[in-house]
C-alpha cells in the first residue's frame, strides 16, 4: 500500500464562511468529493424531511423508517448489512439529483477543521477520509480562526458539565457543529466571559434550532 495522500481542503477562512453560511442556509455543500463515497458507506442513517417531496418519491417506501422522536412525518434511511446505504448502487448515488438535503449538507471537513474525528476513528472510512484533509492559512487570520474552532471544539467536549443539560451534543457532526456557530467566542472572550457568550450565541442562531431539532447523519 503506497503513502497516504494529502487532500486540498482550501483556504480555511474561505472554508468556514461557507461552512457557517451552509449551516445558516442549510446551502448545498459544495465538497471535492472525487470519487470518495466515504459518507454513503458508513452505517449512518439519513435524516429525511416530511418537505423533501422528490427524494421520498425516489427511495421505496420499504427503506423508509419513522425519526425516533420525532414528529409524524420525518423519516430515516437506513443502510445495509455492510454499512452502504441502500440508494448506492455501483459506488453511485442512484438518486443524485433527488439525493435527501441531508447529503446535500454534509461536508466531512468539518470533522478536520474542528479535530473533533480523530486517530482514533482510524477503522471508520470517513475518519480515514478525515485524516487525508489539509487546509490552507494565506494569512494569520485563517491561522487564528482555525485555532478559534478547535478551542471551541475542545472547550465545548471538555467543560459538558458547565452547560444546560443537553445543549452538548453527544452526536460527533453536531457537536462539530454547535463548534463552527461558537467560534467567535473563542476570538476575543475571556475565559469567564465564554460560556454564557455561547449560550447566547445559540439563543439568536437562525440555523440552530432546524438543525438540532432532528437527526443528523
Ligand atoms: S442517498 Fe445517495 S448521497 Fe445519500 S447516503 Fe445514500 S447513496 Fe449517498
Amino acid at each position: 500500500m503506497g503513502p497516504i495522500q494529502d487532500l486540498d481542503a482550501g483556504r480555511f477562512s474561505s472554508w468556514l464562511y461557507s461552512m457557517s453560511e451552509s449551516i445558516i442556509e442549510n446551502k448545498e455543500a459544495c465538497v471535492p468529493c472525487g470519487e470518495c463515497t466515504a459518507c454513503c458507506r458508513s452505517s449512518l442513517f439519513v435524516h429525511i424531511r416530511p418537505e423533501e417531496i422528490n427524494t421520498l418519491a425516489s427511495i421505496p417506501k420499504e427503506l423508509q423508517f419513522p425519526a425516533p422522536g420525532l414528529p409524524k412525518g420525518y423519516l430515516l434511511l437506513g443502510y445495509d448489512s455492510s454499512g452502504n446505504c441502500p440508494m448506492l448502487m455501483q459506488n453511485k448515488c442512484s438518486i443524485y439529483e433527488n439525493r435527501p438535503i441531508t447529503c446535500r449538507t454534509f461536508d466531512c471537513r468539518i470533522f478536520s477543521a474542528t479535530g473533533i474525528m480523530d486517530a482514533a476513528d482510524d477503522k471508520d472510512l470517513i475518519g480515514k477520509k478525515v485524516q487525508r484533509w489539509r487546509f490552507s492559512y494565506e494569512t494569520k487570520t485563517d491561522i487564528d480562526m482555525h485555532s478559534a474552532v478547535q478551542s471551541a471544539a475542545k472547550f465545548l467536549c471538555e467543560h459538558q458539565e458547565l452547560f444546560p443539560a443537553g445543549f452538548v451534543p453527544p452526536n460527533k457532526l453536531k457537536l462539530a457543529v454547535l463548534a463552527i456557530i461558537v467560534y467567535p467566542v473563542f476570538l476575543g472572550f475571556s475565559a469567564s466571559q465564554r460560556i454564557p457568550q455561547i449560550i447566547n450565541l445559540i439563543k439568536t442562531h437562525k440555523g440552530w434550532k432546524v438543525l438540532f431539532s432532528q437527526p443528523y447523519k
